[in-house]
């Protein structure tokens, strides 16, 4: 595999963005190699400046639902483009954008758009804490919301107790109003919520987390958030920036029938365009301005290009409803060549799965949590992930980021992938 423009350009990049990047995943650091610098991609194919093409599983870390540069949407964006890029007021697209997210998931009875998944869970936060006029969040640990500075959290030296900063340049007080819950932990919620009587605004969940690797809810978990929630007078937060439009047109609320007070999408609603979104029960989103007294605004925010591209994405989803169920077939014949080949190790493999969604953990524990999701042997992960490059599979640089399938992978870019599955090297 020859990557000598890649190389270079990364010797270029290091020295004028920071590691290189201009968001960390995309670094290789954890796989000991440079990034690959991408030029172009097509349907399940990307390639890098050298040439080289890869079946991709990136997938743009989840917009990619479509593969990439589907026609179909490039033409809208086109034609999008061509009538402006931005005009600051209020279009056409953007009702029919927003009418289209509350038709797919009937729990956003009204919608604003933002920019950014990390806008959309901000805002719907504040949007939160502005109707219940309580100031405290619940989150767990291993689930991912954006980067704004009350959520870049992990758990004090107390277990359950306020959290602490997990980055620089993040004052104290900024988080000490979120708590730590453990994923699939019932008690742990529970005992927030006595801690901290008629505090607590909202619980912020991934309902499937996919950003500690692909972690499914155990039987009752959300609807004991659902519950748990409503009987305290705080709201349920549906974080659906991964899941929603990837496990189902409905999300993972549809997909588990619990319905959110909030919702906040990002990636597929914009067909890989930047756009974010909350929404959720009328009542609480009039609370936000210039109805209500909960600020949040945005310069680009619903942007034509964006809407067009938007818009597109979910009308080719939602005519062929079938998509979801080739998904799952596709991911299931990946997860079974990693289990054939975890068989032919000592070293067991436990996959989780989900739609579109894939993780191989290179653990013996089953991986239900934070905990046991980091007991993955990384190394064992890095090295999985060169051999695969090496044969022409693009996979996360990173053990704790979810594989995506999308509807453009063929018959034969599966049988490929699991061929290359099966053919790494078995350590005995
Ligand atoms: C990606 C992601 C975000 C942040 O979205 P950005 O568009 O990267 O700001 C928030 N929540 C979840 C669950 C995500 O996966």
């Amino acid at each position: 595999m020859n990557t000598q423009i890649s190389d270079n350009l990364y010797q270029r990049a290091v020295n004028i963005m920071p590691g290189g990047v201009n968001s960390p995943v995309r670094a290789f650091g954890a796989v000991g190699r440079n990034p690959l610098f991408i030029e172009k991609a097509k349907g399940s194919k990307i390639y890098d400046v050298d040439g080289n093409e890869y079946i991709d599983y990136v997938c743009s870390w989840g917009p990619g639902i479509l593969g990439h540069a589907h026609d179909e949407v490039i033409e809208e964006v086109m034609k999008a483009v061509s009538d402006g890029l931005t005009f600051g007021a209020p279009t056409k697209k953007e009702v029919i954008l927003t009418e289209l997210v509350s038709e797919l998931m009937p729990s956003m009875e009204m919608v604003r758009l933002v920019s950014s998944g990390t806008e959309a869970v901000m805002s719907a936060i504040r949007t939160a804490r502005g109707y219940t006029g309580r100031d405290k969040i619940i989150k767990f640990k291993g689930c991912y919301h954006g980067h704004s500075d009350g959520l870049l959290v992990k758990a004090g030296s107390a277990a359950l107790t306020t959290a602490v900063p997990d980055s620089a340049g993040v004052p104290r007080s900024y988080t000490e109003n979120t708590l730590i819950a453990y994923y699939n932990d019932k008690d742990s919620v529970r005992e927030l919520f006595e801690m901290n009587k008629g505090q607590i605004a909202a619980i912020i969940v991934e309902p499937v987390a996919a950003n500690m690797g692909v972690v499914l809810p155990q039987e009752g978990f959300l609807e004991f958030l659902r519950e748990i929630t409503l009987e305290n007078d705080a709201l349920l937060i549906f974080d659906e920036v991964i899941t929603g439009f990837r496990l189902g047109l409905d999300g993972a609320q549809g997909y588990y029938h619990i319905t959110p007070d909030l919702t906040t999408l990002g990636k597929i609603i914009g067909g890989g365009m930047p756009i974010g979104a909350y929404g959720g029960k009328k009542e609480i989103m009039q609370m936000v301005s210039p109805v209500g007294p909960v600020y949040q605004a945005g310069t680009l925010s619903g942007n034509p290009v964006a809407t067009a591209a938007g818009i597109k994405t979910l009308d080719i989803l939602k005519n062929n409803p079938l998509f979801y169920q080739e998904l799952d077939k596709k991911a299931k014949r990946i997860v079974a060549a990693i289990t054939e080949r975890a068989k032919l190790m000592d070293k067991e493999i436990k996959v989780n799965q989900i739609g579109s969604l894939i993780c191989s953990f290179f653990t013996k524990e089953n991986v239900v949590d934070y905990q046991s999701a980091v007991s993955s042997d990384t190394k064992e992960y890095a090295k999985y992930f060169n051999e695969m490059l090496e044969k022409g599979i693009y996979l996360a640089p990173a053990q704790f980021e979810a594989m995506f399938v999308s509807v453009a992978h063929s018959d034969q870019d599966i049988r490929k992938t699991c061929e290359a599955i099966l053919s790494t090297t078995i350590d005995k």
